[in-house]
């Protein structure tokens, strides 16, 4: 009689708790006095920006297509800061290859939910939300203009080990330079790299902005 009183009053309490907690959030936090978006196409700007979406084919930890288009978006004032950086390393040589921009919110909830509780720090919690969301991350990296390939760094995209830190001290010295050149000219505009992933870059308004759930489909294309 009493388990089954205790058993009575759980499902009580999480039936109550339930809408509050993760289970049943369906839709983004709510955050007053943010900007409308403003997101454009990074190729739209700068045709020459590679492309390489991993989140539009099967080849990425989720190990399905969760974008149905592979295209890259940001807020105008952080795409328009990805393009002078890419302009910058044109004379050194390089480009940039885009892995991600704005991500839509229910993409971070697929990202949260398949991910085991160990590597959570990979991944943001979709009660607060991602910059992705914000469209004010990027996820990227540098290509050798000469070859067109992607050029060496510590750890390939999405790699959820220690070896991804921007500090990590174990990479060979080719890879160091290239992750170090990419952080420098990311950084003189105005972007700051995340502790964990060496390819991920905030940039510096992201507070200005809400966690937005647009589709790719549904951006507005403005000029
Ligand atoms: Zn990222």
């Amino acid at each position: 009689m009493k388990n089954r009183f205790l058993t009575i009053s759980l499902w009580v309490v999480w039936i109550t708790l339930a809408p509050f907690s993760g289970f049943a959030q369906d839709a983004p936090p709510k955050e007053e006095k943010k900007r409308e978006a403003n997101l454009v196409e990074l190729n739209e700007l700068d045709k020459t920006i590679k492309l390489d979406i991993r989140y539009a084919r099967a080849d990425n930890f989720v190990g399905r297509a969760v974008y149905t288009e592979a295209r890259a978006f940001m807020q105008r004032p952080a795409a328009e800061a990805v393009v002078r950086v890419h302009k910058k390393l044109k004379k050194k040589g390089f480009g940039l290859v885009i892995f991600d921009g704005y991500r839509p919110w229910s993409v971070t909830k697929i990202f949260w939910d398949v991910t085991p509780e160990d590597k959570r720090k990979f991944v943001a919690n979709p009660k607060t939300g991602s910059r992705h969301n914000r469209g004010c991350a990027v996820d990227l990296s540098l290509f050798d203009i000469k070859t067109g390939k992607l050029v060496e760094m510590p750890t390939d995209f999405d790699d959820f080990t220690d070896q991804a830190s921007p500090t990590y001290d174990g990479a060979t010295k080719i890879q160091k330079r290239n992750r170090e050149l990419l952080r420098k000219m990311m950084e003189t505009e105005g972007f700051t790299v995340n502790r964990n992933e060496w390819w991920h870059f905030d940039y510096k308004d992201w507070e200005n902005y809400a966690i937005y759930d647009i589709a790719f489909s549904e951006v507005k294309a403005e000029k």
